[in-house]
């Protein structure tokens, strides 16, 4: 089994060493390392350095990037199911990644209890090269979400931090628990919706894959485990119909229209040991064969060499240097002042999509001036460059209203106790 991802002896392999010997100069095998941090005044923050240190390393940097997140409510097995997904990388291209009865589980902190560790996203600080198929050589990131709805502010907070790694990978594992429901439906609009106002429209659908990831399904009778039945599931809560209230048609329009991608994998329960005794530590012998069974087939299916997904932003593969300006940038956007603290969701919302609107339309404009009067254009007359501006502006103003109109929240938002529910353009 290659331990660390690299060929043995290789000066890859050589630079993991160095660079994960602590200052005592004892050799780590790899931690959960923060990079977005919610500060004690709910203030997103971005550890650059800690950062540029996994992305910039020599044999990393200009390499296409694959980034797998996995998000969702807390205390749902998140960060148990990333630890598989560690050993899988570890163990490539070996078939018995899965390891040995005894081994404890270890990786990204996962804990029993109901405390919540700290908001924020995680990096794993190995970055595993792996040989697509066709011969490229890619850096596979494996990142972890933390976060809580338990107030209000947690609540925005929860929706940043899906929205964020949602923007920055290329597969989003959207962890729930036993079911796929309306609400659970409802939260990812939000979070899409937060993402996608956040990136610049380019025509193209923002997102790539999207997995739904249904734990402790049990109802095996109804859909079988694994990714078939999760297509059956997914079909159904996703259909759209006339019989369906508008909104909850545009809620399955708008979560369609974010990722290119959508699936969804059956989990079954691993068994009261792994969900209930706290002197559990993941020995595998205590998870349930069933459960192994399932992994042997849900994680190859997202990390196998073929199934990889570059990531791509507006339509270009995202290389690992590239990476750093995309996180300062979309935490930037979060952190700034272009999405004001909310009174509530809804109204946050609101502002958020009213300031896109006036982005675009700005944008839009100066598009349209340049073209009348710009740099490569002769000199107009006072009157008539007065003409030419009411006439773009009162354009553009008019293509704005009627797309404004569209997403009205306000008309679409049938109770203020789902104030989820935000209405899709
Ligand atoms: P996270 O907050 O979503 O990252 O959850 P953790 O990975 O820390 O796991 C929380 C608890 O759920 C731990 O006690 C795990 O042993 C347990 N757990 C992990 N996977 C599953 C699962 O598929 N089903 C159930 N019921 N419990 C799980
Ligand atoms: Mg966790």
């Amino acid at each position: 089994m290659v331990a660390s991802g690299y060929k043995h002896g290789s000066q890859e392999e050589e630079i993991h060493a160095r660079w994960t010997q602590d200052k005592s100069g004892t050799i780590m095998t790899g931690h959960p390392v923060p990079i977005v941090l919610v500060s004690k005044d709910h203030k997103f923050e971005l550890d650059e350095e800690a950062l540029e240190r996994i992305l910039l390393q020599d044999h990393v940097k200009d390499k296409h990037v694959v980034i797998v997140s996995v998000a969702g409510a807390f205390r749902k097995g998140k960060s148990f199911l990333l630890d598989f997904f560690l050993r899988y990388m570890k163990a490539q291209p070996s078939p018995d990644w899965i390891g040995t009865d005894d081994a404890p589980l270890d990786g990204f902190s996962w804990r029993g209890g109901s405390e919540r560790d700290t908001t924020g996203i995680l990096l794993w600080s190995e970055v595993f090269l792996t040989d697509l198929p066709n011969g490229e050589k890619v850096a596979v990131l494996l990142m972890d979400t933390q976060g809580a709805f338990d107030s209000e502010s947690t609540v925005r907070e929860c929706a940043t931090v899906f929205a964020l790694s949602t923007m920055l990978s290329s597969v989003q594992i959207y962890n729930l628990s036993q079911n796929i429901q309306e609400d659970d439906l409802q939260h990812l609009q939000l979070f899409t919706e937060y993402g996608r106002l956040a990136l610049a429209d380019c025509g193209q659908k923002p997102f790539q894959k999207l997995q739904f990831l249904v734990r402790d399904w049990s109802f095996p009778y109804e859909a079988d485990y694994g990714p078939e039945g999760g297509k059956k599931i997914l079909e159904r809560r996703l259909e759209v119909s006339d019989r369906q209230h508008p909104e909850l048609q545009s809620l399955r329009r708008h979560i369609k229209s974010c990722f290119t991608d959508i699936s969804c994998f059956l989990m079954p329960h691993p068994g009261l040991n792994v969900a209930t005794n706290p002197r559990f530590n993941g020995r595998l012998g205590e998870i349930e064969n069933e459960f192994k069974k399932y992994l042997q087939i849900l994680v190859p299916g997202l990390l196998a060499p073929g199934n990889l997904v570059i990531k791509e932003i507006s339509g270009q593969k995202v290389k690992a240097k590239e990476l750093v300006q995309y996180f300062k940038s979309y935490i930037e956007i979060y952190e700034g002042d272009e999405l004001p603290e909310p009174k509530s969701m809804l109204v946050a919302t609101a502002e958020a999509n009213n300031l896109s609107a006036v982005a675009e339309a700005k944008e839009m404009y100066s598009q349209l001036m340049e073209s009348v009067c710009g740099g490569s254009k002769p000199y107009l007359s006072t009157a008539h460059l007065d003409a030419e501006h009411l006439r773009d502006l009162e354009d553009v103003y008019a293509q704005f209203k009627s797309h404004n109109e569209s997403k009205n929240i306000f008309k679409a938002a049938r109770t203020p106790a789902v104030y989820f529910a935000i209405v899709a353009t």
